[in-house]
């Protein structure tokens, strides 16, 4: 019988890039839960760019991580011992804010069983295509309001949003273009994504705005960001009259000091080109999850929509796999496998 448990704890703020000494590992006895509680071992732990943000004090839509506690994330794990009545021992569960552990203590409303529907799906589906990233492509992309005759951009588009905005467009049947980080990941939006066409911005250099333009002659009427910077820029040079600007992230920004984030330096395209441009955050859309988990589900076991996650193993290599994201080594939608389903 386990009787210890191993937690990742928030050992450090970084000021820029996140290093290893951010985190700690500590062995602490597995608790007992108490009346209306459950404990869960972790499987899948997600590695997404808004755990950036937490590790900043400043007050961000998402709660911060407290200094000596253990960092956390969304998560599928499976109830090993429940004091409440919701869950039994062995269900499959999801949470949003359990803690990076082989186990966490929670109250059962921490946790929601994962949709029957999705059996036969992998278990890393609900934290990629089925889960946030997927919702936040499925309600981004939506804002839009994309058409058949439009253009669209999305740049990290082999990442976990990324991946889906793009089949998402094809889908509607759109023209797609991507941007990513190497020329493999190039290689899977066109070869096996569908995308009409993908550069690489990091092999472009200066000249992103030369890429876009070869691989959108036409302009683009919907770009969805997730990136900033000077691919954003190129976005708003090259864009059509009115056409529709998502910004999803910025990831390009995120690990910059204040005073190195790069300023946008063509904002005027705005007014000039009767532009829109709309922030969101996916959590606002709760409301609207079955109606995306139905639909996404169809897509994925028809075999209409591919998706490629990337898998850590160990949970000890969580913080590396966290920071290697923030720096483009994933390939797919980026989770730490702690143990067998
Ligand atoms: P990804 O799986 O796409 O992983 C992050 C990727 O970002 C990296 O693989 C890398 O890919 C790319 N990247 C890193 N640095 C840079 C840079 N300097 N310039 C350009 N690209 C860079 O992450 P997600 O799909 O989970 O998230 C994508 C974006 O969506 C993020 O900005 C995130 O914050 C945002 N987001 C927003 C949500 C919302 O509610 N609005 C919800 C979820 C995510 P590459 O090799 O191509 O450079």
């Amino acid at each position: 019988m386990t009787t210890a448990n191993r937690q990742i704890v928030f050992a450090k703020r970084p000021n820029g890039w996140p290093t290893p000494d951010c985190f700690a590992m500590r062995t602490v006895p597995l608790q007992d839960p108490a009346d209306g509680q459950i404990s869960v071992r972790t499987i899948y732990m997600s590695m997404d760019p808004s755990m950036r943000g937490r590790m900043d004090p400043a007050r961000s839509y998402a709660a911060g991580w407290e200094l000596g506690e253990p960092c956390k994330t969304r998560m599928v794990g499976r109830v090993t011992a429940t004091r409440a009545d919701a869950f039994n021992e062995g269900d499959l569960v999801y949470g949003r804010t359990l803690d990076w552990a082989d186990y966490t203590v929670v109250p059962a409303k921490a946790v929601s069983g994962l949709n029957p529907n999705a059996d036969g799906l992998p278990l890393s589906y609900h934290l990629g295509a089925l889960g946030m990233p997927g919702m936040t492509a499925w309600v981004g992309l939506g804002m839009a309001e994309p058409k058949a005759t439009d253009t669209l951009f999305v740049s990290a588009a082999s990442g976990a949003v990324g991946q889906i905005v793009g089949q998402i467009g094809k889908l509607k049947g759109m023209r797609v273009v991507g941007s990513a980080g190497t020329d493999t990941k190039v290689k899977y939006l066109t070869d096996d994504l569908g995308f009409d066409a993908a550069f690489n911005y990091k092999a472009a250099g200066d000249d992103i705005l030369d890429a876009l333009s070869g691989a959108a002659p036409d302009g683009l009427d919907v770009y969805f960001d997730n990136v900033g910077g000077r691919v954003l820029e190129a976005a708003l040079d090259h864009a059509n009259d009115r056409a529709r600007i998502i910004i999803c992230g910025l990831i390009s920004q995120y690990n910059q000091p204040r005073d190195e984030i790069q300023g946008i330096r063509n904002l005027t395209h705005i007014n000039r080109k009767r532009l829109r441009m709309e922030g969101f955050i996916v959590s606002d859309h709760e409301a609207r999850r079955a109606e995306f988990e139905a639909e996404m589900i169809g897509w994925l076991k028809s075999g209409q929509f591919k998706y490629k996650v990337d898998e850590v193993a160990g949970l000890e290599n969580a913080p590396a796999a966290m920071i290697g994201m923030l720096r483009g080594e994933n390939f797919g939608k980026r989770v730490v496998k702690v143990s067998d389903p």
